[in-house]
């Protein structure tokens, strides 16, 4: 296991009336301020480039059945790593508490993801939780969960019972020996495909499917991939290969441009462009001139979309990161769990976002040193499958 940084600290400041100690650290952390004036949420809610808070991730356990050598990679995750213990996650209560609270903020979406969200034991109840937030308009919040579907065709059903709306499936390859290779696992891509027919009868509707496109892995799956999904409701979206972490040895001549996936796809397929349906939006849709659907493609590495980010992390263990290539979480379970208020920590929350000027994607594409300094030797940037995607 490679070394972990020990981090933490408590801000003191005339501010804060209340400070709650800290316990078990993996990344670095810090028990946010609890501002002396109070304010409660007003459903808006901006950091300091404007961005409003619209869509909360919650990783709801760290651990992952696959070795995607992109996000986990087996010599780094063995089978002596230690995940988290079951007293560091979240409770079910706890995350559907912080939850209301990110909703009363103006979150409207929020998605489930991990590790792999389906390991988590009962997650089909936390969806029911849910499914009952409302958002300050009263409407229902945009629920949906990010699955490699090893366990979908088992969970489709109670998912959907349980209000789920919409899932996103991860598959990086139709080719068998491909994909087996990719999770490393050795699982087999019919129990993918019959995962994502699983979740069609259910009536999982608008079911979105990632692969992550590394060159000279999978990129000869681009075209297999995007025939297999044409005529078919379901939208497959490309993902460049990025730079999370610190484990995956990620390196920029394994990165393919979405804008060369869209020319592969274009020149057998006809593609048009379609309007972004909302600001923040992370794909770029692309729509068959034929009529046999769409695609998206998310270009986080060749077209940074950080101007209009307006994604939240919540870690396994609480911790609220303000960007996917954050190194410090702020601790919200430290809240929890240590007594305050609803109004405390949504006042926590509010600071923390209010004062947040994270664009890490924009500033390395334009080589600028705070980037460069985050590359650097600085404190261990969070990985993926603790943050979620
Ligand atoms: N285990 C679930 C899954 O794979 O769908 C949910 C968690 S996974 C971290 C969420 C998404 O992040 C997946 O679609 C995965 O392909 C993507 N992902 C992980 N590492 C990535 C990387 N280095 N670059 C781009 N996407 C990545
Ligand atoms: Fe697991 Fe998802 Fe990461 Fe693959 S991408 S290792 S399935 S968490
Ligand atoms: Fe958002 Fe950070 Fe990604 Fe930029 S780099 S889009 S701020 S998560």
């Amino acid at each position: 296991m490679p070394e972990l940084p020990h981090a933490a600290s408590v801000h003191n400041s005339p501010m804060v009336d209340k400070v709650i100690p800290l316990a078990d650290h993996r990344y670095a952390s810090a028990v946010p301020l609890i501002p002396a004036a109070l304010a409660a949420p007003t459903g808006s809610l901006n950091d300091a480039l404007a961005r409003p808070m619209r869509d909360l991730r919650i990783s709801v356990t760290d651990r992952c059945n696959f070795r995607c050598s992109y996000c986990m990679p087996k010599a780094v995750f063995t089978p002596q790593y230690e995940f988290l213990p079951q007293t560091s996650l979240l409770s079910f209560e706890e995350i559907t508490r912080l939850a209301r609270l990110f909703v009363a903020h103006g979150v409207h979406k929020i998605r489930l993801t991990g590790g792999e969200p389906l390991l988590r034991k009962g997650i089909e109840q936390l969806v029911g939780m849910l499914s009952e937030l409302r958002t300050p308009e009263g409407r229902a919040v945009d629920l949906t969960l990010t699955t490699n579907a090893s366990l979908l065709a088992k969970k489709a059903q109670l998912l959907r019972d349980a209000g789920l709306q919409r899932i996103t499936v991860s598959l990086d390859a139709l080719d068998d020996a491909v994909f087996r290779r990719m999770n490393d696992v050795d699982f087999p891509v019919a129990d993918v495909l019959a995962g994502i027919e699983a979740a069609e009868r259910a009536g999982l509707g608008s079911i979105k499917v990632n692969m992550v496109v590394k060159r000279g892995t999978n990129d000869h799956e681009i075209l297999p991939m995007a025939a297999h999904f044409r005529h078919t409701q379901v939208a497959l979206r490309f993902i460049e290969y990025m730079d999370v972490g610190a484990t995956n040895g990620w390196r920029m001549d394994e990165v393919l441009p979405s804008a060369e996936v869209v020319a592969q796809i274009h020149g057998v397929h006809p593609l048009e462009q379609l309007e972004p349906s909302e600001r923040g939006e992370t794909a770029r849709r692309w729509r068959y001139q034929d009529g046999a659907g769409e695609i998206g493609v998310i270009s986080s590495v060749t077209q940074a979309f950080c101007r209009d980010c307006n994604r939240a992390r919540l870690s396994t263990e609480g911790k609220l990161f303000l960007c996917l290539f954050g190194t410090h979480g702020h601790d919200l379970r430290a809240l929890l769990r240590g007594g305050a208020s609803d109004l405390e920590i949504a006042s926590a929350i509010g600071l923390v976002w209010q004062q947040r000027e994270d664009r890490y994607s924009e500033l390395r594409a334009t080589g600028s040193d705070a980037a460069k300094a985050m590359d650097g030797a600085g404190p261990r940037r969070v990985e993926m499958h603790y943050i979620g995607g």
